[in-house]
């Protein structure tokens, strides 16, 4: 198979065409959040423009286009992630699906004592919602610790898992260190207990070929618009005998089959869990930057960003004063680093001015950056869009930002 033309890719998202403070733009910031292809704008753009109106709801010639472009995002996503269509629940991201899992299936069985197990390196959203499940109960949340290197420490895990544990809670690619953890050896652990494991594949959907029948667990989640696609769109997946077991989340329209004052009935999953209007241009969107992945491939783009992901590491280790945080053997193309004498938000400033995006700050995982003793990472985040000038561009504005502020 041919290599994808990456020059023209590259030229598909307007935003990457732009300057910043007179200098091109380096973005650098995609685990945050993605650029999005022209397909992807010109895809709701069309809906807003050509057929705007409400899904499942009119019989009417727009509404049903609006219905039919709305539904394939959710055929797209099972095709991409190789689940049924009928176990993706749409939503508006990680934050949501996560949070719905926590108060549908988890609450209603929690009892004091019982345990959460999360790993050290989860996102915010993937620990609070736990902890507020186990403030609410007596249960606890327990931490999967880590290795210095970034990775799950396997033997602890596997000593942890008892019957006291209700769920096991583990991201798929850590957002900091860009760790890869091993989710199916740790789902087959946790089935072997009996216990059911909720992954948050928020960084690993866009990075590399995801088949989430294969890797064993209950739940996974993930985010839109790090994958290409529009801000509050997301879905969560879940075995169908979760969700006919699981009651509705949030209550309104579209997602019942009648209502009297007396009692409702409700519709069929995963429809019950889609209370009210949903973000119908964002998932038509989502549709668009699903197309947009597959049509490159998820093999070439991880392949891709493994050579850019060695390229950065090689050339950041030539900075005098710069460790980089995690370097498991499997990680995706995210890389957190700090220097020596400075602090991460006056790098960051400084590189803006440069043109560069990079994240600064905590990268809500308060608890791993503890692990490491530190304050703040800088975080630079790699996408097929990117190149390796820009990765030059990256280690000569540390260069000279180091040689500003030492
Ligand atoms: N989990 C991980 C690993 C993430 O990187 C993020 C986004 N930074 C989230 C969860 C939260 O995603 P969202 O804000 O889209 O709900």
């Amino acid at each position: 198979m041919t290599a994808p033309d990456w020059t023209a890719i590259r030229a598909d998202f307007p935003t990457l065409q732009r300057q910043v403070h007179g200098k091109p733009l380096v973005y650098l910031d995609t685990a945050n959040t993605s650029q999005k292809p022209r397909a992807v704008v010109e895809a709701m753009d069309a809906y807003y423009s050509q057929y705007t109106a409400n899904v499942s709801r009119a019989v009417h010639t727009l509404g049903a286009e609006a219905t039919e472009a709305y539904e394939s995002a959710r055929t797209k996503l099972a095709g991409l992630l190789k689940v049924r269509a009928d176990e993706l629940v749409l939503c508006s991201g990680t934050t949501f699906a996560i949070n719905l899992v926590a108060y549908s299936y988890l609450l209603p069985k929690l009892q004091p004592d019982d345990v959460i197990l999360v790993s050290r390196m989860e996102h915010h959203a993937n620990i609070v919602p736990w902890q507020l499940m186990a403030e609410r109960t007596g249960a606890k949340v327990e931490v999967i610790e880590i290795l210095q290197d970034g990775t799950i420490d396997m033997d602890a895990f596997a000593a942890q898992l008892r019957p006291q544990v209700k769920l096991v809670a583990v991201a798929h690619v850590s957002n900091v260190l860009g760790t890869i953890n091993p989710v199916r050896e740790m789902a087959k652990l946790s089935r072997k207990h009996g216990i059911p494991m909720l992954v948050d594949g928020s960084q690993a959907v866009p990075h590399m070929p995801v088949d989430i029948s294969s890797i064993g667990c209950d739940f996974y989640v993930f985010t839109g618009h790090k994958m290409l696609g529009p801000t509050g769109t997301g879905a969560l997946w879940a075995k169908a005998a979760h969700l006919e077991a699981m009651p509705p989340f949030i209550g309104g329209g579209e997602m019942i089959k009648s209502v009297s004052f007396e009692s409702t009935t409700f519709n069929r999953a995963p429809y019950k869990f889609e209370a009210g209007t949903p973000n119908i241009a964002g998932f038509i969107g989502l549709a668009a930057a699903v197309d947009y992945l597959q049509a490159i491939s998820l093999d070439a783009i991880a392949t891709r960003e493994r050579e850019l992901l060695e390229y950065a590491t090689q050339q950041l280790q030539t900075i005098d004063g710069l460790r980089i945080f995690g370097d498991a053997a499997d990680k995706a193309s995210v890389i957190s680093f700090a220097i020596d004498g400075t602090h991460a938000h006056d790098l960051a400033t400084m590189l803006d001015i440069e043109g560069i995006a990079v994240r600064s700050g905590q990268h809500c995982a308060h608890p791993l950056l503890q692990f490491y003793g530190i304050s703040a990472t800088c975080r630079a985040s790699l996408a097929f869009y990117n190149t390796e000038a820009e990765v030059d561009a990256l280690v000569t504005g540390l260069r000279k930002v180091r040689t500003l502020l030492a």
